[in-house]
């Protein structure tokens, strides 16, 4: 059985006392940590002080990125050394805007992703595919070959322990989901390549997530599908009652 994980991506908004607040507000309404996970993926410089704020409560806070590099002479960059000590539980790693505005390459990101799972700040992988290959049917070739990439290398043991995201990169802030049917078919596929690439015990295990323009009114459909396990919430998450509605909705 596959724990439902529904994760607040909040990019670049919010400052520190705006995140604190937003935690403190939201940590003694969330469901059931043994039923459902829910996470938030802030800007770094707030992270300590929201791990702080959510105490024991079960709320998962979450980096938006990292360096392969565990420390040395990389201004600007942030450490995996620095998010474990700050007892931040998960990092997403190769998000679509990362990839495509910061020119991340799936060989950054597999550097990353060997790194985080050495430090132990689990990683969620994220993938995502183009309209065009969409539209000329290419769309399972890419996600294969993104992930496949991502991947490589990575033992049976550290596999189990990552989550991975599917995210349309034309569905992200755009204001337009994936139909539901074919947000199952991208989640569905990668799975289909976990298990063919370790095993089916493996892919049964794995949660896989669809991200992109999800809101409280197609949320439910979205985590209906059986190959679905939880959500990538950008731009709705930011509201704190929105971002409720969306967690009992699911
Ligand atoms: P969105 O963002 O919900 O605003 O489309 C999703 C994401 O970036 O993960």
């Amino acid at each position: 059985m596959r724990k439902p994980f529904i994760v607040a991506n909040w990019k670049m908004h919010k400052n520190v006392r705006e995140s604190v607040d937003f935690v403190n507000q939201i940590k003694s309404k969330l469901p059931d940590p043994n039923k459902m996970e829910v996470g938030i993926a802030a800007q770094a410089f707030a992270l300590p002080s929201m791990v702080e704020a959510a105490g024991k409560s079960g709320l998962k806070i979450i980096a938006q990125n990292a360096a392969a590099e565990y420390s040395g002479p990389y201004t600007g960059e942030i450490s995996l050394r620095g998010l474990s000590d700050a007892g931040v539980s998960y990092v997403m790693l190769g998000h679509i805007e990362r990839r495509r505005l910061f020119g991340e390459t799936n060989e950054n990101v597999h550097q990353k992703v060997q790194a985080a799972l050495q430090r132990g700040v689990t990683p969620i992988i994220c993938t995502d595919e183009t309209m065009v290959q969409q539209v000329v049917n290419n769309e399972i070739h890419y996600v294969f070959h993104q992930l496949m990439t991502v991947l490589h290398g990575i033992s049976l043991d550290q596999i189990k322990q990552v989550v991975i995201s599917y995210e349309p990169s034309w569905a992200v802030g755009a204001g337009q989901h994936a139909n539901p049917t074919l947000a199952e078919e991208g989640c569905r596929l990668i799975r289909q390549t976990i298990a063919e690439y370790y095993s089916y015990e493996i892919a049964d295990k794995i949660r896989i997530l669809y991200g992109g323009s999800v809101n409280p009114n197609n949320i439910k459909d979205i985590v209906d599908k059986p190959d679905i396990d939880g959500v990538l919430i950008g731009r709705a998450s930011l509201d704190l009652d929105n971002f409720l509605k969306m967690i009992s909705n699911a």
